[in-house]
């Protein structure tokens, strides 16, 4: 038995009322220390600790409000990485909890709240969901966590990462995502990745396709900065309803797209070729164009657009995201991460 099977089989005996439930964390040395992170609710103070079981010496514990992380490369992503690299930590657990106020605070009632305390809306950034990372769910939160932790660059194949959600009332873990077995998964996608890459540029043609219709999308309950799922699916609107102008400031894009493949998860910068010109349908349902790939890439950019945004090539038939057109620079992801994305939301206020 691995050390997390141990934590969640104990916890669940104990709930059930075997007295004799507990950890011995002398037989996890090799697991030893647990990097946690968990929300900032101060009911998880006692609890945490006498949930995981764990000695004060084997538990790095970190907390950010509604136990978050932004993406692949942020602070909190870094510090996960250093506890590791650095203070020796084992195994990764995203530990959500229910009821958690960050999930069920509304923006309305968020942004009154900083008004009582003297920050007026003009001042926060416009959209407060992504800013803030708010979700709606807090399991969709704990999976999507996970998910990026497990596929940050900054975080070894050695480190199983597991996610877990604790019923604040009980004391319950239940297990979402165990770390175990995405890193069987996840070893053995890198290494099929590692072989079939060549370490000269790889042909357009191999790339895996994004396949869109396989991304996990998370729910949230206001705003559609994060990942607007236009797929295919969407309506075409008729030609007659073009227009000319540039399509309204909308929600931030997502320049580095976080995709799905049968390899496992890939960051791709997605580019599209300059002069190609297109003619895509923005936000409100209108067509515009033909623009240029530059010109889209600016669009982008600014935050009027998306990679999910149809397009279609000029002389050509059919309707597809801007991803799907665009070619994807994944080796060079690393080294191509963009400007904060804080920089889209301010820039409207100045
Ligand atoms: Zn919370």
């Amino acid at each position: 038995m691995r050390l997390f099977e141990a934590i969640v089989e104990a916890n669940h005996r104990a709930l059930s009322g075997d007295k004799t439930a507990g950890l011995r964390p002398d037989e996890f040395t090799d697991a030893l220390p647990v990097v946690a992170l968990t929300c900032i609710d101060p009911r998880l103070n006692p609890l945490i600790p006498e949930v995981l079981g764990v000695r004060e010496e084997h538990f790095i514990w970190l907390r950010n409000a509604g136990n978050i992380i932004f993406d692949s490369m942020s602070s909190m992503m870094r510090t996960l990485a250093l506890a590791c690299a650095v203070k020796g930590g084992k195994e990764i657990a995203i530990v959500g909890h229910t009821d958690c106020l960050v999930c069920k605070t509304t923006i309305l009632q968020l942004t009154e709240r900083f008004r009582q305390l003297g920050v007026e809306r003009a001042r926060l950034p416009e959209n407060l969901v992504e800013f803030f990372g708010l979700s709606a769910s807090e399991r969709q939160n704990v999976l999507k966590s996970a998910d990026i932790v497990r596929h940050s660059p900054l975080i070894g194949p050695k480190i199983p990462v597991h996610g877990l959600l604790l019923d604040i009332t009980n004391g319950k873990l239940e297990w979402l995502v165990n770390g175990y077995q995405t890193l069987d998964t996840f070893r053995t996608a890198t290494s099929a990745t590692a072989e079939r890459s060549s370490p000269a540029s790889t042909p357009l043609a191999e790339l895996p396709s994004l396949a869109v219709g396989e991304m996990k999308f998370p729910e949230f309950k206001i705003g559609d900065a994060h990942v607007v799922t236009q797929t295919q699916t969407t309506p075409v609107p008729t030609e007659t309803a073009e227009a000319t102008s540039e399509p309204a400031a909308g929600p931030a894009a997502k320049l580095v797209e976080k995709t799905k493949s049968a390899a496992g998860a890939v960051q791709k910068v997605l580019r599209l070729e300059a002069a190609q010109k297109y003619r895509i349908v923005a936000s409100d349902r209108k067509i515009y164009g033909p623009v240029t790939g530059g010109k889209i890439m600016e669009w982008i950019a600014d935050g009027r657009i998306d990679w999910q945004t149809l397009a279609k090539p000029e002389g050509g038939s059919e309707w597809k995201p801007l991803s799907a057109w665009a070619a994807s620079a994944a080796k060079d992801a690393l080294s191509q991460l963009l400007p904060p994305k804080i920089q889209s939301f301010f820039r409207s206020k100045h």
